[in-house]
């Protein structure tokens, strides 16, 4: 009974198909909510963030909870909220489910063409989800199913509440961020996760022999991901007017990923990820995955005729001339692709079956395009696998010598 009335549903037909969708809020409890509007009250009124509060105020801001100036001033203006949870699971469960809907029609249409999906569950949760607003979980999904996770503080902070205080939801922050987890849905139809599960057993078979390095399976997970999360990123981000190509953080990315693989153990690796190499879904292997995917797609742009590009100010430069515009300063704009490159540059990127494709995909991309392959070039990728994979032996033989 309790996870009935926790439950709302909605069902609507699309092209003669009936789609469930189910979104559940047994675990975003009504305590949480209250602590997040408490939370949203006090990073709006720029008052001071008590201490015990401070951290989780800083690492929510971002992404669910943060301020908007539209509620800070309603909040100097005196306006005063009444929370109710009951309004917020109806209206965010709408919002959740009208975007689903928009995108299975308007984005991605393959996975109704291609499958007999009959429902999408969403599961709002308590947890922080650090960096990301929400979760696909492949592990539960299957061609008819769709299981999602979704934070329940991004729904509050991102949606309710900015509605409640100034009417302005952020829907386009929703929809991009369910434009990216149902394009890992359709990774996982393709099977790039089992492929990948594949992959790691066997790296995990050889570690458990002692014969590669631990720090093996956590670069193995970054290539893949650079992949799988650099074509989400890439379909997420395509109503984006420019492109920001920031060659400091292309330069720290790559050296932090060497340090990685220089690790002496997995946990060493793990820590230098979350720290310096991912701490949220803007960087790490989504910047770097995002940026390939635009260069190749720019690439075909260049095959396809294309001799100019847009800069961000209005101004155009001859493609021939990208290299030397990339070494002018350190962050540059470049307009985004076209939609007719955009659709066959996706469609290119769905075709691979493995990271390796896309990686040589990307140095031909800059060769097209007569620009150094700053993220990854074919010598950097082969002494990061050899790092990774010979550590250990280093450290063993370290260890028996000392
Ligand atoms: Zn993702």
């Amino acid at each position: 009974m309790f996870e009935i009335l926790r439950t709302v549903k909605f069902s609507e037909n699309i092209d003669g198909k009936k789609v469930n969708i189910a979104v559940r809020f047994t675990n975003y409890t009504e305590k949480v909510f209250l602590f997040d509007l408490d939370l949203i009250k006090l990073v709006n009124s720029k008052g001071d963030i008590p201490e015990e509060l401070k951290g989780k105020a800083k690492k929510v801001k971002r992404y669910e909870i943060f301020f908007k100036k539209s509620i800070h001033d309603k909040i100097k203006q005196g306006k005063i909220i009444t929370p109710d949870y009951t309004a917020f699971r109806k209206f965010s469960a709408k919002v959740l489910s009208q975007s689903i809907y928009t995108i299975l029609k308007d984005v991605h249409t393959k996975i109704l063409k291609d499958t007999d999906l009959k429902t999408v569950n969403i599961s709002v949760i308590n947890r922080y989800l650090d960096g990301n607003l929400a979760c696909h979980v492949y592990s539960k999904s299957t061609p008819q199913n769709i299981e999602i996770e979704m934070s329940g503080s991004a729904l509050a902070g991102r949606i309710y509440f900015p509605w409640l205080y100034s009417h302005r939801a952020d829907i386009s922050f929703l929809e991009k961020t369910l434009v990216h987890e149902l394009e890992h849905h359709i990774e996982h139809l393709r099977g790039l996760y089992q492929r990948e599960e594949e992959g790691q057993k066997k790296i995990s078979a050889l570690v458990d022999k002692g014969s590669i390095s631990p720090v093996l399976p956590v670069i193995y997970e970054r290539f893949c991901n650079l992949y799988t999360e650099g074509i989400a990123m890439f379909i997420e981000k395509k109503k984006s007017a420019t492109v920001l190509h920031d060659s400091s953080v292309n330069k720290k990315l790559v050296q932090s990923l060497e340090k990685m693989s220089l690790a002496e153990s997995k946990k060493e690796a793990d820590d230098i990820y979350l720290a310096e190499f991912c701490p949220d879904s803007e960087t790490g292997e989504y910047y770097m995955g995002y940026m390939m995917c635009y260069f190749i797609g720019l690439s075909i742009a260049k095959k396809n005729g294309k001799d100019t590009i847009k800069t961000g100010k209005k101004s155009s430069i001859a493609l021939t001339a990208l290299k030397d515009y990339l070494a002018q300063s350190q962050k540059v704009l470049l307009d985004q692709l076209d939609e007719k490159t955009y659709n066959e540059t996706y469609s290119i990127l769905s075709r691979m079956n493995h990271y390796t494709e896309f990686l040589n995909a990307y140095y031909a991309a800059c060769r097209e395009l007569g620009i150094d392959c700053s993220l990854m070039d074919p010598a950097f990728y082969k002494s990061i696998i050899i790092n990774a994979k010979a550590k250990k032996i280093v450290a063993l033989k370290n260890i028996a010598e000392s």
